[in-house]
């Protein structure tokens, strides 16, 4: 059986590599007896090469990167240089890059591309089937899809998991995750009841105690 996956995703945060090392060394002193999770971290570029990490059950991602690998594209990260600094997963399609970057589906697709050529993964987040299939278009892999409804990210407003579980029984892909408000109390709902096979978090993976609750809660409900 394959593992539930936990993408933490922080997002611009935090501010010093200082932080970056305290938070992930606490997530990983606190979840190195979970067997059945896999966790996921993605931090901001600037740390991604000074985390240094020895348990297997962590594995590194970004939060974007560019469809070109390299070139005159000033400001931009390729994959294959997030590759470079131990990367394996990228988010894309993020709604905040859709909503303050611009980013269209068809900008998901190359990036998606790319990434997969490189040999990363993606985890392509979505508000709608609309966006995942224009985003996924030409491409056969079974890649990583999150769902995440806009009016639930980062609000405290967490789509019920009844209402979550339709969305989850009409995208045909065997791992999609769900995203948005998701907390120790409700973070097993997701899994159990509306039948995701991970989780995407935000704001709750920036508080170690908290995070390291919700990937042992799921790890306890994924062995019963
Ligand atoms: C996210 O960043 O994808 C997200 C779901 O954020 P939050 O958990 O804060 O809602």
């Amino acid at each position: 059986m394959k593992k539930i996956l936990i993408v933490a995703n922080w997002k611009c945060n935090p501010s010093t590599l200082k932080e970056a090392k305290e938070l992930f060394n606490s997530v990983e002193k606190g979840i190195k007896n979970v067997k059945n999770v896999e966790v996921i971290i993605c931090p901001p570029f600037t740390f991604l090469g000074n985390i240094e990490y020895k348990t297997s059950n962590i594995k590194l991602g970004a939060q974007d990167c560019f469809w070109e690998v390299r070139g005159a594209f000033t400001g931009e990260i390729s994959p294959t240089m997030l590759k470079n600094l131990g990367a394996e997963y990228v988010i894309l399609g993020h709604s905040e890059r859709r909503k303050y970057q611009k980013e269209t589906d068809g900008m998901v697709n190359k990036k998606m591309k790319a990434v997969i050529s490189a040999g990363l993964k993606p985890i392509l987040c979505v508000a709608n089937l609309s966006q995942l299939e224009e985003s996924s278009k030409g491409i056969s892999e079974k890649i990583i899809v999150a769902y995440e409804p806009v009016f639930a990210i980062g609000t405290g407003k967490p789509c019920p998991p009844e209402t979550a579980k339709k969305m989850r029984d009409k995208i045909d892909y065997p791992r999609v995750l769900y995203g948005g408000s998701v907390n120790s109390q409700n973070a097993g709902n997701y899994i159990k009841e509306a039948g995701f096979e991970g989780l995407l978090i935000g704001g709750a993976s920036l508080a170690s105690k908290e995070f390291i609750e919700i990937v042992k809660g799921v790890d306890f409900i994924s062995k019963t």
